[in-house]
């Protein structure tokens, strides 16, 4: 192979690949990747998917389930293993409101539901290590589905009553990796209430 793989050992292609050395055809360096996605998961990779369209993968659970998934869910982790129900479903999760400060802009809010808010905003949400951000309150919720439900539901509601609050992608993006869920900071009272009423929604 151009990029040599043959010689190389498994934690030095690791490291090209985060260093984004090969190219993306190198069906080794893929493999690798996607291997690592499904283990930081507790999942193996097996192999395609012949059944399912190409986004699809075969892959075993630490359980020894054999699960068909595809590829987007196993990065985001939003699936559950069939057979013992273990996933973002059954986990314990949270639903947060964070407030960020972006360079020459007014403050802007995110409503969402994360199993670990701090990680999502440092590592998956801020572009920049230097960003101004803060979680400003964040609920336990029992189960990642229950998060999902009453998340869903409260930005139905900031949708519809308060529909001059929502941000343009385009304001946002060059800071924060996420594509919608971002408010003006006039609704951050308004969020925090509902945060604070969370535990009587009716359950999902
Ligand atoms: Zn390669
Ligand atoms: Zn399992």
């Amino acid at each position: 192979a151009p990029c040599g793989h043959k010689l190389r050992r498994q934690f030095e292609l690791i490291k090209r690949i985060a260093d984004g050395e090969c190219s993306h055809r190198c069906e080794i360096c893929q493999n690798a990747k996607e291997q690592s996605e499904a283990e930081a998961r507790g999942w193996g990779l097996l192999g395609a998917a012949p059944t399912r369209d190409v986004n699809y993968r075969t892959y075993r659970h630490s359980c020894g389930h054999e699960q068909m998934i595809a590829r987007s869910n196993m990065q985001s982790g939003r699936f559950n293993c069939e057979a013992c129900g273990q996933g973002w479903a059954s986990a314990p999760s949270y639903i947060y409101c964070m407030r960020f400060t972006l360079p020459g802009q007014a403050p802007v809010v995110k409503l969402g539901f994360s199993r670990n808010p701090q990680s999502r905003l440092n590592y998956q949400l801020k572009r920049r290590p230097d960003l101004q951000a803060e979680i400003l309150h964040s609920v336990a919720v029992p189960t990642g589905h229950k998060a999902l439900c009453a998340e869903k539901q409260m930005h139905a509601t900031l949708k519809r009553d308060h529909p001059g609050s929502m941000i343009a992608p385009e304001i946002y993006a060059p800071w924060l990796r996420v594509r919608s869920e971002i408010y003006s900071a006039d609704l951050e009272p308004v969020i925090l209430d509902m945060l604070d009423t969370l535990p009587l929604l009716p359950d999902a």
